[in-house]
C-alpha cells in the first residue's frame, strides 16, 4: 500500500530531539559517527566545568517526567536519593521495555546507543553513582549486543571507567540481561532480579529505591528515554528545555502507534501540542478504508480503554473546564489522566469495528496472568480467573453473568497487591466491562458454534 509509512520515514509534525539522528541515512551506531555529530561534548564539558549539584538542578528545572510509565518527575526522584547513608549509590537504566503496544526504547538502543550512554554518564556524575547498569530483557539480544559494543567504545575513550576524562570521577557501566519477565520492568522487581534473585517486587514503603535499592543501597532507576533526555537538558539548560511542550508536560515524547491505522510507527512529538485525534487521523493516516473507530487503548495495554463516542467532562488542575471526545484529548501526561486513563508508556493501540472486543480483553488477560509473579493472592489468582473467564467467553462459552463476574474479580485485585501489576491486571477488565458491557452481554447470545469457528487464539 502506497499510504503505509516506511519505518524510517519522519513525519513533518515531529520534533525530533531524542530521535534526531535515528533514521538518518548517513548515521550509524559507531562512536566515530556519534562524536562527529557532537556526541560526548556535553559530558566532556560537564565533568570539566560543572558541579554535580548544578546538573541535578538543571534536571529539576526541566520538569522532565519519567518516560517509563508512571510519569514521576525525574528531578524529584534524584532529590530523594539518600546521599548521607555513606553507602555506594547505584544507577540502573530500565531497558526492560515490554508493555504491549510500546516499542520506543528499542529504537533508541538500536539506532543511537551512545546517546543513552552519554545520558547515563551525565546522570551518574550528577548523582555521584559508583556503578551503573543497563538492565535489558533477553528478548532484545541485538540491543544488548549493540550496547555492549558501544560501552567498550566509550570505555576505550575514557567516557566511563576510571578517572573519566581526567576529572577524578570514576564510574563503570555494565549491561545485565534479564530473563524476560514483564515484572522486571517494575523497579523493585528489577532490583531483585539484578541481585540474582526471583523478581518479586518489594513492598513500598519501606523499600523505596532512592534509600533502599540495589543491595539495600541508594539507587536511581530511570527509563531509557528519560536518561537520553538528560543529555539534552544539560546541553540546553533545564529552563530552556522546560519551554518545550507545556508546564508540567515538558519536552518531547516518543509515541508508539499500533493497531488498525494506516501508518503505525513511532513518532516523537512535542508534549501537549497535539491530540489523540492528531496522532490517529493526521499523523497516523486514519483508519483503514471502510472501517470505524471502536476503541483506543491510550497508554499501553494496562491503561484503561476508551470507547469511541464517549465524552470526558471535567476540570484540569489549573481550573480549565473541558468537554472532550477521544480525538480532543491532549497528547501528554495530564490529558489522558483527566480523561480517566493514562499515557503510561506511550503505546497507543487503535481498535476498529472489525475486532471482537471480548477477544481483545481475553488476549490482554492472558498476558497479565502469565506475567504475574505470583507473590500476592489477588493478582496471582485473580489474573488467572479473568483469563479463564474471558477465554471461555471468546471460545463460545459466554454467559450473561460473566460481565458482573469479571468486574467483581477486577474490583478485588486493584489496591490489594504489593506492586502496580495488580492494577495493570485489573484496569483493562474493569474498564472494558464498564465501557463495553453490552458487547460482553451480547457475547452470551452469540451462537457458540460461530464463536468456536472464529478459532480464537492468544497472540
Ligand atoms: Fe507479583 Fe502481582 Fe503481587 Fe506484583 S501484584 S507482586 S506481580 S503477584
Amino acid at each position: 500500500m502506497d499510504s503505509v509509512k516506511k519505518s524510517t520515514e519522519i513525519h513533518p509534525d515531529e520534533r525530533r530531539i531524542i530521535l534526531k539522528y535515528a533514521d538518518q541515512p548517513d548515521y550509524d551506531i559507531s562512536i566515530d559517527c556519534y562524536m562527529r555529530n557532537g556526541g560526548y561534548d556535553v559530558l566532556k564539558k560537564a565533568v570539566a566545568e560543572r558541579k554535580p549539584e548544578e546538573l541535578c538542578q538543571e534536571v529539576m528545572d526541566s520538569q522532565v517526567r519519567g518516560r517509563g510509565g508512571a510519569g514521576f518527575p525525574a528531578g524529584m526522584k534524584w532529590k530523594f536519593l539518600d546521599r548521607k547513608s555513606g553507602k555506594p549509590i547505584y544507577l540502573i537504566c530500565n531497558a526492560d521495555e515490554s508493555e504491549p503496544g510500546t516499542f520506543k526504547d528499542r529504537q533508541i538502543i538500536h539506532k543511537d546507543p551512545h546517546q543513552l550512554i552519554e545520558g547515563m554518564m551525565l546522570t551518574a556524575f550528577a548523582t555521584g553513582t559508583a556503578q551503573a547498569f543497563i538492565y535489558i530483557r533477553e528478548e532484545m539480544p541485538l540491543g544488548a549486543e549493540i550496547l555492549e559494543a558501544a560501552i567498550e567504545e566509550a570505555r576505550a575513550n575514557n567516557f566511563l571507567g576510571d578517572n573519566i576524562l581526567g576529572s577524578g570521577y570514576s564510574c563503570d557501566l555494565v549491561v545485565h540481561r534479564g530473563a524476560a519477565a514483564y515484572i522486571c520492568g517494575e523497579e523493585t522487581g528489577l532490583i531483585e532480579s539484578l541481585e540474582g534473585k526471583r523478581a518479586y517486587p518489594r513492598i513500598k514503603p519501606p523499600y523505596f529505591p532512592a534509600a533502599l535499592g540495589l543491595y539495600m543501597c541508594p539507587t536511581i532507576v530511570n527509563n531509557v528515554e528519560t536518561l537520553c533526555n538528560v543529555k539534552h537538558i544539560v546541553e540546553m539548560s533545564g529552563k530552556e528545555y522546560a519551554k518545550i511542550g507545556k508546564p508540567g508536560n515538558t519536552g518531547t515524547r516518543i509515541w508508539c502507534l499500533s493497531g488498525m491505522v494506516k501508518n503505525p510507527g513511532y513518532y516523537e512529538l512535542e508534549n501537549g501540542q497535539f491530540t489523540y485525534g492528531d496522532l490517529i487521523y493526521k499523523i497516523g493516516g486514519g483508519l483503514r478504508d471502510g472501517r470505524a473507530l471502536q476503541a483506543v487503548i491510550p497508554g499501553g495495554s494496562s491503561s484503561k480503554v476508551w470507547r469511541s463516542g464517549e465524552r470526558f467532562v471535567g476540570k484540569l488542575r489549573d481550573g480549565t473546564e473541558f468537554d472532550w471526545g477521544i480525538e480532543d484529548v491532549p497528547l501528554d501526561f495530564d490529558g489522558p489522566m483527566a480523561a480517566g486513563s493514562m499515557s503510561g508508556s506511550g503505546g497507543v493501540v487503535v481498535i476498529d469495528d472489525s475486532v471482537d472486543i471480548v477477544e481483545v480483553l481475553a488476549n490482554i488477560n492472558a498476558f497479565y496472568a502469565h506475567e504475574s509473579c505470583g507473590q500476592c493472592t489477588p493478582c496471582r489468582e485473580g489474573s488467572l480467573w479473568m483469563k479463564k473467564v474471558t477465554t471461555r467467553m471468546a471460545n463460545g462459552g459466554a454467559r450473561e453473568e460473566d460481565a458482573d463476574l469479571l468486574a467483581s474479580i477486577g474490583d478485588q485485585i486493584a489496591g490489594r497487591t504489593v506492586c502496580a501489576h495488580g492494577e495493570a491486571c485489573a484496569w483493562p477488565t474493569q474498564s472494558f466491562i464498564a465501557k463495553f458491557r453490552d458487547k460482553f452481554i451480547d457475547k452470551a447470545k452469540q451462537d457458540p458454534e460461530e464463536a468456536k469457528s472464529r478459532s480464537f487464539r492468544m497472540v
